[in-house]
């Protein structure tokens, strides 16, 4: 018999540190400011930091209750270490001894001068990115346990008895890609038994480290993917009983957050692992044959939530533990997925209104909503107070000003299908065309020009205080009015104003819209050191005024060019800050929907011809599960159009999308209606050319032809090689010419120049066509 899972925790937590000391730390160590030793030294005071307040909040320190979650840059990464899985440009790399050598990590993460870094994509439907392991039919795979076992010895060295955390092997290989070169057929999955053996002996080394719980992490189960699930279903079954076999390891707790792991439950409890985690925010309550299947084992009931901001409903969720309750199967209390998507500590935001700050809840405060609620589930009664004063505090927030305003429910009400609908796209065209007059192949761009270092002074020196208002402003206007300068001397058809008004393309209208609040220091990793700062939306949204107005028509006044208007589109807004959880989302995107409706009908009306709506992260939202992905998609294509379709034929409306992995929802950006479409499309070549035209796309469209994630300058006759082969594949009639992506991140020496190379080829292929 294994030692009891401990009755609250929660299995995983922010590493960046309240104040971002690992962002801080790593960049000091990347640009040679702080060497390896420090930065070890720094990374080893933000664990133990995390230990001690862990303890102080209540959770076990000596019982496996803190996880060891840390890591420096990313966790899947992490296990690719472990497990040895480098890919071949990489073999050269030192292994520093079974503990990690600081700079290999760093390469594997970030690249090389001659190497690219391993691939980046979206952790689940999360905002975080992991790196994406390759695994080809041969990759060599061996165990180098060192990093996990000094962060297990330095623990208890400190005096905590903490529970490792690792991916597990079949998240593990179905988040890795095919290594390049192997067969069609292949799939990282078919190595499982390869890597069996590895996690068996990590097992081994940690029991000998006298670890009692590891922790496997495997969110994959509550995702669909391209294998058939049966084949997921048997691996799942076959790695656990694997595992958990034999007596001379750590008791086992399978983690499944992010969704419910459907048919995978009952594989994973008919083998030995002895807890298993569930998402109870995201995934269903287990009906009582499931939890029947359990028997003998623990659940750790994740009913707080890991991903959102918001108090929690502690009488909801004591209700859902007491149905839990059962014979046989022990309850432990935990949150429903890491919590490393939320910031550390409301204490940090004396600023915000005090009211705001009442519903909220971050990384600290959820911990205590898991230690109240596991005294709950021991000794139901014993905390009636926590409860009732969580329940009056969100009775407070129900009926709180401008969480329910009449007149924006009314108009969101009233919306009738013809609100969403423009003209027909050929008379559309036709409109437009007469009012633009643009030629073959139009040049734009995709809206942020770099920010400057004096635009990034102004801002601070006015948040300071120390500019004012009018100062501010035309710090701005001198910014706009070199950026639409350079435009037209560099020969593009339509301008911009370049966005040096926004400092993040949610915030932005986060501090102008009602309903939103921003935070100070809400900081949330969003891969390595990078870091974003969601925005708070928490009541009706409504736009008490114009937004960009005065900045699109001060930049429409220096040209004769039509300058493109700039807006971030509504499934955006919602997936880049903390979203109300007391309205289906549905409900909520369609207020910001009207609101920027309200933008573009200014915006048009200031004679603005063009006006962008940028959804970067409409495929981020995307549920895990396909049976679910239609519906979600027809409320974020509804949301898009009634922000969009008051705008009248003449007024063309572009859309921005930031990724090339179109399948899966080329109908729904074709839904979208809008006159023309920039998509990333310079990394892969032009691939997504021929889902455009397998799809019969039949309006505008901008594949990117200058990677801007890149420093590289791109040269002319490569970018009218890519402009050559999107023309063969979609009439040129419809064909834009545009990078990648806004030009916020790059220097302007490298844009100026690949800027006039898109010129010059969409110039040459203009000529040929
Ligand atoms: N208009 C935005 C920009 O140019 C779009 C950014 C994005 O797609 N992420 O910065
Ligand atoms: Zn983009």
């Amino acid at each position: 018999m294994s030692v009891p899972f401990p009755r609250s925790t929660i299995i995983g937590y922010p590493r960046i540190g309240p104040r971002r000391e690992l962002k801080k730390a790593l960049e000091a160590y990347w640009s040679g400011q702080m060497d390896g030793e420090s930065l070890e030294r720094e990374a080893r005071r933000i664990r133990e930091a995390t230990y001690a307040r862990l303890t102080d909040l209540g959770l076990d320190p000596h019982g496996s209750a803190i996880p060891a979650s840390f890591s420096l840059y990313d966790q899947v990464l992490d296990t690719a270490v472990v497990l040895g899985a480098v890919p071949d440009r990489f073999a050269d790399l030192p292994d520093g001894d079974g503990v990690l050598d600081l700079d290999a990590y760093f390469t594997l993460a970030r690249g090389d001068a001659g190497r690219p870094p391993l691939e980046m994509t979206k952790w689940f439907d999360t905002n975080y990115h992991y790196l994406v392991p390759e695994i080809g039919e041969h990759s060599p795979f061996t165990l180098s346990a060192g990093t996990l076992l000094r962060d297990v010895d330095e623990a208890a060295e400190a005096g905590y008895r903490v529970r490792p955390t690792v991916i597990g092997p079949v998240t593990f290989l179905l988040l890795s890609k095919a290594a390049h070169g192997a067969g069609p057929s292949f799939s990282p999955l078919d190595r499982l038994d390869d890597v069996l053996p590895l996690y068996a002996d990590l097992l081994r080394l940690l029991a000998g480290r006298g670890v009692r719980w590891v922790q496997f992490d495997e969110p994959a189960l509550a995702a669909d993917w391209a294998l058939p699930e049966e084949r997921i279903r048997e691996a799942v079954g076959r790695a656990y009983g694997r595992l958990a076999e034999g007596t001379e390891h750590p008791a086992i707790l399978v983690t499944t957050p992010y969704g419910s792991p459907g048919t995978h439950l009952a594989a994973l409890a008919a083998t030995g692992v002895d807890a298993v985690h569930l998402d109870l925010v995201r995934g269903a309550v287990p009906s009582p044959a499931d939890l029947a299947l359990l028997w003998g084992k623990t659940l750790v009931a994740g009913v707080v939530d890991g991903r959102n901001v918001w108090k929690a409903d502690l009488r909801a969720a004591a209700a859902t533990l007491d149905a839990l309750r059962t014979d046989g199967v022990a309850l432990s209390v935990a949150t429903s997925t890491s919590l490393q998507h939320v910031p550390h500590d409301t204490g940090a935001e004396p600023a915000l209104d005090t009211r705001l700050r009442s519903w909220l809840s971050f990384a600290d405060q959820k911990v205590r909503e898991v230690t109240v609620l596991a005294q709950h589930a021991a000794h139901p009664g014993a905390v009636e107070r926590d409860i009732a004063a969580a329940s009056r505090v969100l009775g407070e927030r129900t009926g709180a000003r401008g969480v329910a305003r009449p007149e924006v429910r009314a108009r969101a009400a009233a919306l009738t299908p013809s609100d969403a609908e423009r003209r027909p796209y050929p008379e559309r065209r036709a409109a437009q065309q007469a009012v633009l007059g643009l030629p073959l192949l139009p040049t734009t761009t995709i809206g942020s020009f770099p920010q400057t270092a004096d635009v990034r002074s102004a801002r601070a020196r006015k948040a300071k205080g120390t500019l004012s208002e009018g100062g501010y402003e035309a710090a701005l206007q001198d910014e706009i009015r070199r950026v639409i300068g350079l435009q037209e001397e560099l020969g593009f058809d339509v301008l911009v104003h370049g966005e040096p008004e926004r400092n993040d393309m949610v915030q932005y209208f986060a501090e102008h819209l009602e309903g939103f609040d921003v935070t100070q220091h809400g900081w949330v990793q969003s891969y390595g050191s990078r870091c974003t700062r969601p925005s708070l939306l928490w009541g009706d949204v409504a736009r008490a005024a114009p937004m960009t107005v005065p900045w699109t028509s001060f930049a429409q006044s220096l040209t004769d060019k039509p300058v493109k208007g700039m807006l971030t589109g509504p499934v955006t807004i919602l997936a880049w800050s903390f979203v109300r959880n007391d309205q289906p989302l549905a409900e909520t995107a369609v207020q910001v929907a009207l609101a920027l409706r309200d933008e573009v009908e200014d915006l048009e009306r200031s004679g603005t011809r063009i006006i962008q709506v940028d959804e970067p992260a409409l495929r981020e939202l995307l549920p895990l599960r396909r049976a679910e992905q239609a519906a979600y998609l027809d409320w974020a294509v509804r949301a898009f159009r009634v922000a969009t379709s008051s705008a009248g034929p003449a007024t063309q409306i572009h859309t921005h999308l930031c990724y090339s992995e179109f399948g899966a929802v080329i109908s729904a950006i074709d839904g979208l209606d809008a006159d023309v479409t920039s998509i990333e499309a310079a990394r892969s070549r032009m691939e997504v050319v021929h889902d455009l035209e397998d799809h019969g796309f039949g309006r505008g469209v901008g594949p990117g032809v200058y990677d801007i994630h890149s420093p590289r300058v791109p040269e002319a006759e490569e970018i009218r090689v890519l402009l050559q082969r999107a023309v063969r594949h979609i009439p040129a009639a419809q064909v834009w010419v545009n990078p990648d992506c806004g030009l916020k991140t790059r220097g302007y020496r490298e844009v100026e120049e690949s800027l006039r190379n898109l010129v010059d080829a969409a110039r040459a292929v203009r000529a040929s066509a």
